[in-house]
């Protein structure tokens, strides 16, 4: 009885909104084809693993890391082609830079109402961060086929004066990037920040990264995780220095650890390798789309990415996703009753014979008489 009065005493502080949300979920993928999570699904070749391997065994684990990982930085600015005169920063993960961007502009102290804005639908972490840190989400409704809803997204901005606009390109689920002309027309009416979130670059070869020298408002983004690191947990914010300067006195000292760096300086040395991984993915991803298209029942969107969004149309799409798991293969249930993810499953590309594998469960969960 004392225990719980305790229990009760402590948790009363937890803010309201925090016990609302529900946590990130992860699905438990143990003994199932993984094709969930966006992840490249090749390791490095044996050859260069066994390099890093000596290159970790040598790391200084008993040191902090430096705290700017300058040589890091410097390594992706040459691979990720930012532009001399920007700026960098790095997070654990490019969660942690929407967390460090969320945190800049949550304005507690003069009680101002700061609005965080994206396109719905979208990557959910962008909603749960601003309820994390307390500001308010607004998600402009995208249209039918995934493309920007100008009008709206005009009427939203002179609406609600958002302080960082995030715009995945390509967008996760959809798959697909938005008309360029649209993304410069919102960077130049934003009262402030445009994020481009870039997180699936490496499939989508389309960019914004050189446009950050027309645009003083314009933010950069990418990670390491979907070239093939998503273990590393490693994310980059390019801008001005101006802006960079204040994240970066967000980020906590030691966020990038030792491992991280030295594995991430070796693999950058080397990043032809994980260039030609990506290269084997989008043309898998044509192959699946192709495959995907030929299969009645299912809407197939367009893909950017290194995965695929699509709709069943006679079945439900809970039973096709619990009958493809049940075959072994674990996708990605948007769990849409209605609205543009209404019924709606996304599938990452895989290797060929995972992709294989997938497309023989679908075909059989198409034919199931449920
Ligand atoms: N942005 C988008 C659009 C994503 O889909 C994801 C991950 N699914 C991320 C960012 C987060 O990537 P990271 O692994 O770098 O945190």
């Amino acid at each position: 009885m004392l225990q719980k009065s305790v229990l009760d005493k402590a948790r009363r502080w937890i803010r309201p909104v925090i016990k609302k949300i529900q946590a990130y979920h992860v699905a438990d993928a143990s003994g199932l084809i993984k094709l969930d999570a966006m992840e490249n699904p090749y390791q490095l070749s044996a050859d260069l693993k066994q390099q890093l391997q000596t290159r970790l065994s040598d790391a200084e684990l008993n040191r902090y890391p430096d705290p700017a990982a300058s040589v890091l930085r410097e390594k992706l600015r040459q691979v990720m082609l930012v532009p001399q005169d920007k700026a960098i920063v790095l997070g654990n993960g490019s969660d942690e830079l929407i967390q460090m961007l969320a945190m800049a502009v949550a304005d507690h102290d003069s009680g101002k109402d700061v609005c965080l804005m994206s396109f719905d639908p979208g990557f959910v972490m962008y909603k749960m961060i601003a309820d994390f840190v307390g500001i308010r989400y607004v998600g402009v409704s995208l249209s039918e086929r995934f493309s920007l809803d100008m009008e709206k997204t005009r009427a939203a901005i002179a609406q609600h004066q958002p302080a960082i606009i995030f715009i995945a390109y390509p967008n996760n689920p959809s798959a697909n990037c938005y008309d360029e002309k649209d993304i410069e027309e919102i960077i130049s009416i934003a009262p402030g920040m445009v994020v481009l979130d870039e997180a699936y670059h490496p499939f989508a070869q389309s960019s914004f990264m050189s446009r950050l020298t027309d645009f003083d408002n314009l933010l950069v983004m990418r990670t390491v995780s979907k070239m093939g690191l998503a273990g590393l947990r490693l994310g980059l914010l390019c801008g001005h220095p101006e802006i960079i300067k204040e994240i970066d006195k967000i980020r906590l000292p030691y966020n990038i650890n030792v491992l991280t760096q030295v594995a991430a300086e070796f693999v950058l040395d080397n990043a032809d390798e994980l260039a030609q991984q990506a290269k084997l993915i989008r043309d898998e991803r044509e192959v699946l789309l192709q495959k995907m298209q030929a299969m009645p029942g299912l809407q197939v969107f367009p893909s950017q990415a290194n995965f695929i969004l699509f709709r069943v149309l006679e079945k439900n799409a809970n039973d096709v996703f619990a009958s493809i798991k049940q075959s072994g293969v674990l996708i990605k249930n948007m769990k849409a009753d209605a609205g543009l993810l209404q019924n709606c499953l996304r599938v990452t590309v895989g290797t060929p014979e995972e992709n294989g594998a997938f497309l023989a469960a679908l075909d059989s969960a198409m034919k199931n008489e449920k």
